[in-house]
């Protein structure tokens, strides 16, 4: 018999009852150290009281109003969002996926507008932009798009990392824009380095190709500077904004530019509830702590701790763990033995870490950890490495 949850997901064996900060309590009662922090949508993480204090303010004056009508709170993070990034202006929407569908369409209509035939949409492998079916088109992966075809045609697929590949394709006349994640996530915790973002802008303008970048994992703090981007010096012209933004109530956006957004007239797009008050309300606070620059240096210096543990973590367990990747606090483990052994053994120790594509186990602690949390939580997956070793003996 099916179960009552259409069973999508490979779920582990505990219920979540309550969070504060970086821990979670069981129903049965045990606590876990939470590294994964809703795959890097609790930015601060849990219960954090100033986000409760938003959330329940804005919940006793107002839920939902249309869009039809002028939402305040709405306005106020739309105008501290332009007023942070390279962007003119935003739209608001529930997830990630809808931000990719938007960023999608807002790529192709700006070309129409133009009256020129560049629909095509160049994306990398091991990419993740959601699970709708743009989303899945976009990313291409097999393990994805098996059986939900037929695929939303205009992409085209190019290996990471092949600058070759990505000239030869560029130069195509009928790319219109290219889609990526400055680190990717679901791919492995894969960071493209700042001097390949730099070209590809580049690229981008040698031939008016528009950039979408995904930060949608990667972006709001996540790796010590408010977005990903900001590391190599250059700007997208469409941005897809998402899980962190929301520090844990659904959030997402698609910041643009004045030019990239030319083509999204009256009518052109909607959402029921994208920009709703208590998603806005939470993501203004969100916004309000995390744009600041005492508190990303804070996480830079956090980060370059966690990673200097993950690092002597490696050193201990050589057969376990290969390495460590990624940027700020988003980090990687990549495992030597299938990193799903390692998570139900970290599971075992009371500590929450996240599987990825490439045989990676990700760490994206809530942007709040403190120092302790994160010896605490080194020193359990020490523990659940050796207990490892300990049952291959
Ligand atoms: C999670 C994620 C998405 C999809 O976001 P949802 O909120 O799950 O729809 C898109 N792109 C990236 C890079 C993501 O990590």
């Amino acid at each position: 018999m099916i179960p009552s949850v259409l069973p999508t997901y490979n779920r582990a064996p505990f219920a979540v009852d309550r969070g504060e900060g970086s821990w979670l309590w069981m129903e049965d009662g045990r606590r876990f150290l939470d590294l994964g922090a809703g795959i890097a949508v609790n930015a601060l993480g849990h219960a954090h009281p100033a986000l409760v204090e938003a959330l329940t303010a804005q919940a006793g004056k107002l839920w939902h109003v249309s869009n039809l009508y002028q939402i305040p709170a709405q306005q106020a993070l739309a105008d501290r969002l332009v007023e942070e990034t390279f962007a003119d202006t935003v739209f608001f929407t529930n997830s990630g996926t809808e931000a990719c569908e938007l960023a999608v369409k807002m790529a192709r209509k700006y070309w129409d507008d133009k009256g020129a035939d560049r629909k095509v949409i160049l994306a990398f492998e091991g990419s993740f932009h959601g699970r709708s079916s743009a989303g899945i088109a976009a990313a291409g992966s097999e393990k994805m798009t098996a059986g939900f075809g037929p695929l939303l045609p205009g992409f085209r697929h190019l290996p990471w990392g092949d600058h070759d590949a990505l000239r030869a394709a560029m130069a195509e006349p009928d790319v219109g824009a290219v889609l990526i994640e400055p680190v990717q996530g679901e791919g492995g915790i894969r960071p493209l380095p700042d001097q390949c973002l730099k070209g590809l802008r580049d690229l981008c303008d040698e031939h008016g190709v528009l950039l979408i970048l995904d930060e949608v994992q990667c972006g709001v703090g996540r790796t010590g500077r408010l977005f990903a981007h900001e590391w190599a010096g250059v700007t997208p012209d469409i941005m897809m904004v998402a899980k962190g933004i929301g520090g844990g109530f659904p959030l997402g956006a698609v910041l643009a530019t004045e030019e990239a957004a030319s083509g999204m007239g009256k009518g052109t797009h909607g959402s029921t509830y994208g920009g709703n008050p208590l998603a806005c309300a939470v993501g203004l606070k969100v916004m309000e702590i995390v744009a600041d620059d005492a508190f990303l240096s804070d996480v830079r210096r956090k980060a370059g701790t966690l990673r200097q543990a993950l690092e002597g973590l490696v050193a201990s367990h050589p057969d376990v763990f290969e390495g460590v990747r990624g940027s700020g606090l988003m980090l990687g483990l990549k495992c030597r033995v299938p990193n799903t052994d390692v998570l139900t053994r970290a599971y075992d120790e009371g500590v929450l870490v996240v599987p990825a594509a490439d045989n990676v186990l990700r760490l994206l602690p809530a942007l709040t950890i403190s120092e302790e949390e994160i010896a605490e939580g080194v020193a359990r997956l020490d523990r659940a490495a050796g207990a490892l070793k300990a049952d291959a003996a």
